[in-house]
């Protein structure tokens, strides 16, 4: 019995331009194990094939895993969701380039065989070989995105780009990590998909909330013109172990304080609005969508329409610490949204998802959590 070249494992193989051997060897093998679709149908039409073909890695394994691609896997979402596709035996490979992530949030998954981690700005295009892409890459705190805003709008922005051409010289299926900030500071509440936001575009935030947007318009323009597999979640504000302490956002701002005694500091009056979603509840979301079929493209909003003052979340906060900090005030950043409240029926009615752990059992984790870096 004849053997596939193993150098082809995992490589694009140019039926056109392939020796007589492997031309040989591919109608002898590759309709019997290969699941890409493309292939199949061409096959079918007597190997009339002028295009490249995936071999997928391990093609000659009985059980095919999948190799799944997660950018910025190094970060707080990022991690749980490799750690949540890895335990489920998919390839993972993650890359980062660590402006806030952590090596350490996946050091104990690089003990795993089937995940590994590799140093790579989304800003530079990527060749590598996965059936399905988790598009995560872009800080998410306000203190860090406008830390550099010319580089977060390119990471969003020339980030997508190079991953829809990923996604699409693989054929590969690829999900966006939206944002409700592509809402805006809403004039509609609670926000539901169809809603098409109220964002400065000259502000602060701009070059996140704009960026992001973007990146939306460009997966859509992939999906009508490239027929690209697409998914884009919107995500809400999400909480949680292995966000960064000094991220500058809400939660982990009032737990550091309340674990260190120092006082919480509320922006304006505190009445803004937002509505928090726990990690795990989140990760299992993002997965769903990912699972579901073609013609679910979204966007779809993600998040725990459980809605809290930043003030109510501040005494909630005090009294899971046990802390004795004073609440104080300081002025509210420019273009601070007031309110904020995902929509979900979308959600509960395709992917059959909704969140399940309460503010209270969330916050309780993530302060264990916390404590570890109070000094
Ligand atoms: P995070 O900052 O912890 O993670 C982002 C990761 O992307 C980090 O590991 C960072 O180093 C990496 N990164 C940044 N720029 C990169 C680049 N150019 N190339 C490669 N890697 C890069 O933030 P997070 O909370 O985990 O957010 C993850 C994604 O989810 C982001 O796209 C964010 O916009 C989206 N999101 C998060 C929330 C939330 O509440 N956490 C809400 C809405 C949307
Ligand atoms: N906020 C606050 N004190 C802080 C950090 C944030 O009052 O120390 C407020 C902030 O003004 C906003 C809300 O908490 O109204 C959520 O802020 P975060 O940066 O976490 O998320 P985002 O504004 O991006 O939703």
């Amino acid at each position: 019995m004849l053997n596939f070249p193993n150098y082809l494992d995992g490589y694009f193989f140019d039926l056109a331009n392939a020796s007589a051997e492997s031309k040989v060897l591919s109608t002898c093998y590759i309709p019997c194990v290969m699941l890409h679709k493309t292939l199949q149908v061409q096959h079918a039409k007597q190997l009339k094939i002028t295009t490249s073909v995936r071999i997928p890695a391990g093609w000659a394994m009985k059980r095919m895993r999948k190799r799944i691609l997660v950018t910025g896997g190094a970060g707080f979402l990022g991690s749980h969701l490799c750690g949540r596709l890895v335990a489920r035996g998919d390839d993972v490979l993650c890359i980062d380039n660590f402006f806030t992530g952590a090596k350490d949030n996946v050091a104990k998954l690089l003990a795993h065989s089937n995940f590994e981690l590799m140093r790579h700005d989304v800003c530079m295009p990527l060749y590598v070989e996965v059936d399905e892409i988790y598009n995560l890459a872009c800080p998410a705190s306000p203190i860090h995105y406008q830390y550099d805003p010319v580089q977060t709008t390119k990471t969003s922005v020339h980030g997508a780009i190079n991953m829809l051409g990923l996604a699409k010289r693989l054929g590969a299926k690829i999900l966006q990590a939206s944002t409700s900030e592509i809402y805006g500071d809403p004039t509609v509440h609670p926000q539901t998909e169809d809603y098409w936001g109220h964002v400065n575009p000259i502000g602060p935030r701009a070059c996140y909330d704009e960026g992001k947007r973007c990146a939306e318009t460009l997966f859509f323009d992939y999906y009508r013109q490239h027929r690209l597999s697409i998914k884009v979640a919107r995500i809400f504000n999400t909480y949680g172990p292995r966000m960064h302490p000094n991220d500058g956002r809400v939660i982990s701002n009032f737990i550091m304080a309340a674990l260190r005694g120092d006082p919480i500091t509320v922006y304006g009056d505190g009445k803004q609005t937002r509505s928090f979603c726990y990690v795990e509840d989140l990760i299992e979301g993002l997965i769903r969508l990912m699972e579901t079929e073609e013609s679910l493209i979204g966007p779809i909003n993600l998040g725990n329409p459980n809605e809290i003052t930043v003030s109510e979340l501040a005494i909630q906060i005090i009294a899971s610490a046990g802390s004795r900090s004073k609440i104080t005030y300081h002025p509210r950043p420019i273009d601070d949204p007031m309110q904020r409240q995902p929509d979900i029926t979308q959600a509960k009615k395709l992917l059959e998802w909704y969140p399940t752990i309460t503010l209270e059992k969330g916050l309780a984790h993530t302060i264990e959590y916390f404590r570890d870096f109070k000094e």
